[in-house]
């Protein structure tokens, strides 16, 4: 019989810690400003920035919400952005990603000050994570690192497998499983034979963006499986990378989608804001 891995409870634990050391900064007048900055009109970006602000509001921080046309040239979203890294009051920048066509990511991401950078997005908080000396931890990664430490699941020595390679997942996904000792392989588009590497998997994290793209014949019995997907099925229903009813009967502990990997983003986001804060106040 598998378990679940319930990341609302799991971000419930970290946001409520997070709200216990606001509440000890706001009684020395002390305050913390998350400002989002959202491009246009996608659907799915107004969700996640919904969510964030509900969290910033959950755990006592002050949110800014900078709401931008798509018709935003980039010179005038970097000027945006180098006001909020001037602003002491202002202690995490956080631009929604994808930006439009028109702007270069890269570009954007490198004007965040990297004191304020708390989605890791920069060369230089990347950096800091490939050597283990973080200041902020990738989000959705740390989030998936947090629910295996919650459930007291060891990774050390496992066969870990990551399927997917990008810069916000796969690649730091990697890194956090290798800093605690797994043995890790990387999956990707090119990978020959991919069920025959996952069926050794005592750790397996999909990161795909292909609905239920992982199945039962793909999965180690006892199998701890992490599904970082998040895709609409064939009958627009919200859904992982993982076949959760034929694959969750193999598995010692599964996530479920929704109410897994995606709670766990903002709540580590709010955690890299807090650390934001310290790191900006040397405390
Ligand atoms: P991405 O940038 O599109 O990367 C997808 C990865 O999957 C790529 O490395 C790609 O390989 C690999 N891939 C594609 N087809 C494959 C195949 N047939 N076999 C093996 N590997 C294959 O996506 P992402 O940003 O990492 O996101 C992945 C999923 O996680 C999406 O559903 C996204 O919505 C979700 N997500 C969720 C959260 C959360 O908070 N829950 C946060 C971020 C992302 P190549 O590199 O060779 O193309």
């Amino acid at each position: 019989m598998y378990k679940l891995i319930d990341g609302k409870e799991v971000s419930k634990s970290v946001k409520d810690r997070i709200k216990a050391q606001t509440e000890l900064l706001a009684k020395e007048g002390k305050k913390i400003t998350l400002a989002v900055i959202i491009v246009g009109n996608d659907s799915a970006s107004r969700v996640y920035v919904n969510n964030k602000k509900k969290a910033c509001e959950y755990v006592g921080f002050i949110s800014e919400e900078y709401a931008l046309p798509d018709t935003t040239t980039q010179s005038e979203l970097i000027s945006l952005i180098n006001e909020l890294n001037d602003r002491a009051d202002v202690n995490g920048i956080l631009c929604q990603l994808p930006l439009p066509k028109t702007i270069d990511e890269k570009a954007v991401i490198a004007a965040i000050s990297p004191k304020k950078d708390v989605d890791a997005f920069s060369a230089y908080n990347v950096g800091k994570i490939m050597i283990g000396d973080y200041d902020f931890l990738p989000c959705t990664p740390a989030g998936v690192m947090e629910m295996l430490k919650f459930y007291n699941i060891d990774v050390e020595g496992k066969n870990s497998v990551v399927i997917g390679r990008s810069n916000i997942v796969g690649k730091p996904m990697s890194m956090l499983l290798l800093h605690s000792n797994a043995t890790v392989s990387i999956a990707h588009s090119r990978t020959k034979n991919l069920a025959e590497l996952t069926k050794g998997a005592d750790i397996l994290v999909a990161a795909v963006g292909k609905a239920k793209f992982v199945t039962a014949d793909m999965i180690k019995d006892g199998a701890v499986v992490i599904d970082v997907g998040m895709n609409r099925d064939e009958n627009g229903k919200l859904c992982g990378d993982v076949d959760f009813d034929n694959v969750c009967d193999k598995c010692s502990y599964i996530t479920p989608v929704p109410g897994g990997v995606g709670p766990m983003t903002i709540a580590m986001l709010m955690q890299n804001t807090l650390k934001a804060y310290y790191l900006q106040n040397n405390c």
